[in-house]
């Protein structure tokens, strides 16, 4: 299958990451993606850039290489209020916002506190995209989140890296696909990238995808249609 975007990639200003985002786009349109959501790591991961990397991203054009970037963030989850650390006025002027836990700022063994810090999160409006909840080491109900997923209209992510590096496990990973095929929930399939040739290199996701016979329509990044209509819903104002 084609992925026409791929909705989180890193840039070497979360300095594990190593490519710059002209390297990127260079890949992507090479491998013929329309677009990548840039989506540097926010303040409280160790890694990430100065708050004004995020803030400024308003200097970059629409498209470069003719790869639309949409600018973004990979927000942390902060706390079981579902907490994120960028501010609401610097969220408001994003075009694509992915929440995730990670655990250097914030974890939880409690399969309860998850999913009460998951329904905060999806509470919060700026946020588009649930980042790699299976990399959680809590057994969770694959189900419950899902139809929690779905009624908040979130999309949920298939993430490659994570897997690929032993973060997610595959069982999580197989229980998450087939509760959302069930439940009919959207998901994203991101490759996660920090080297710009691994950007939309989902292969390994899409082997389970495959082999769970995943509906096609509820994968959103297939299509370049299908995430614009669903980007302009939200934020009509964004050039697409
Ligand atoms: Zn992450
Ligand atoms: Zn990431």
């Amino acid at each position: 299958m084609k992925y026409e975007a791929d909705l989180h990639t890193h840039t070497l200003a979360s300095t594990h990451a190593y490519s710059t985002i002209l390297e990127n786009c260079r890949a992507s349109a090479r491998k013929g993606i329309k677009m990548i959501a840039m989506t540097d790591h926010a303040p409280m991961e160790p890694d990430s850039p100065h708050i004004w990397h995020i803030e400024n991203l308003n200097v970059l054009p629409d498209k470069i290489e003719g790869v639309r970037v949409l600018k973004g963030v990979e927000a942390n989850i902060c706390n079981v209020d579902g907490k994120l650390d960028i501010s609401e006025r610097v969220l408001n002027r994003l075009e694509w916002v992915i929440a995730s836990f990670h655990s250097p700022v914030y974890w939880t063994d409690s399969v309860e506190e998850l999913y009460n810090t998951y329904k905060k999160v999806c509470q919060n409006t700026y946020v588009d995209l649930i980042g790699h909840p299976t990399t959680a080491s809590v057994d969770y109900d694959a189900e419950e989140l899902a139809k929690l997923f779905k009624e908040y209209d979130k999309l949920v992510e298939l993430n490659e890296a994570s897997l690929v590096s032993g973060r997610t496990k595959r069982n999580k990973l197989i229980d998450l696909i087939k509760a959302c095929k069930k439940y009919e929930t959207f998901v994203a399939v991101d490759s996660d990238a920090h080297f710009c040739d691994r950007i939309g290199d989902v292969s390994n996701v899409e082997k389970l995808i495959n082999e769970l016979d995943f509906p096609k329509k509820l994968i959103v990044n297939n299509d370049y249609e299908k995430i614009k209509e669903r980007l302009l819903k939200k934020r009509p104002w964004i050039e697409l």
